[in-house]
């Protein structure tokens, strides 16, 4: 499929805290669209968690701005959400469901429309706050994704190599110490898509494995037993740099402030 997301942005704001059943005014470039399936969209000014999904909340901000709303939603926010930001249209798509305590799934029939549809998808979620226990460095690996959140990735991936598509689909988890980004290489991607059907996938389940063991608190603790002095971002670079191989790629980026 070769349609791609425009936004009319100056019509869109117009849209603010109304809902966008103007279809025109985020539509696909073909004309269509973008696709308003079981609840209307809504435009809002910030990014926020959203756990009663009448609607499906949309916000017009750059990428930075849109961490930023993130990061004010660690504190204060007591389900997860997540989201697909379109680089090039600057828009934030809200496609969390199932929002709970302690996670959240993704709308995949959604989200597999904007995958087929943009060329360019970011996909966040963010770990709260009050995950992380003050003073215990153990929950540091907590400001990685998940073993749920890597597999996800995999599987997006996989869908990917499955219908042909060359969309550029990034990952992203929030957390108090910043952003780690995570996703399979392209080589890593094409490994795994050729080994889907063997019963020996080594890549994808060694990855997963992996990922468990180097979060776990056995890992951490041996980790700050050696390096006694290390600030929670070296050994959250250390662990991105244990996860990643020629097949996964796993960075860093600490908040700034
Ligand atoms: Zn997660």
């Amino acid at each position: 499929m070769s349609t791609r997301l425009v936004f009319a942005c100056a019509a869109a704001l117009s849209l603010l805290g109304q809902s966008a059943n103007a279809q025109a005014q985020i539509a696909l470039a073909n004309g269509a669209a973008l696709p308003q399936i079981s609840r209307p969209l809504i435009v809002d000014r910030t990014l926020a968690t959203n756990d009663q999904n009448a609607a499906r909340h949309i916000t017009l901000a750059g990428e930075d701005e849109g961490i930023a709303h993130i990061r004010r939603l660690l504190g204060t926010s007591t389900v997860e959400e997540q989201w697909a930001f379109l680089p090039d249209q600057r828009m934030w798509i809200e496609i969390g469901v199932g929002e709970d305590k302690a996670q959240v799934e993704t709308d995949v029939e959604y989200l597999k429309l904007i995958l087929f549809g943009a060329p360019r998808v970011h996909l966040y979620h963010f770990h709260p706050a009050r995950y992380f226990e003050p003073g215990v460095n153990a929950s540091l690996a907590l400001a990685l994704p998940s073993p749920a959140d890597v597999e996800s990735s995999v599987k997006i991936a996989m869908l990917m190599e499955e219908a042909n598509l060359a969309t550029d689909v990034r990952n992203y988890v929030v957390s108090p110490h910043g952003v780690v980004e995570y996703e399979p290489t392209s080589i890593g991607s094409a490994r795994m898509h050729a080994e889907a059907t063997h019963p020996r996938a080594f890549v994808a389940r060694d990855l997963l494995t992996l990922v468990t063991l180097r979060r776990s608190a056995f890992n951490l603790e041996r980790m700050l037993d050696a390096t006694p002095n290390a600030s929670a971002t070296e050994i959250i670079h250390e662990l991105c740099s244990q996860l990643s191989s020629e097949f996964y790629r796993m960075e860093f980026y600490p908040n700034v402030s």
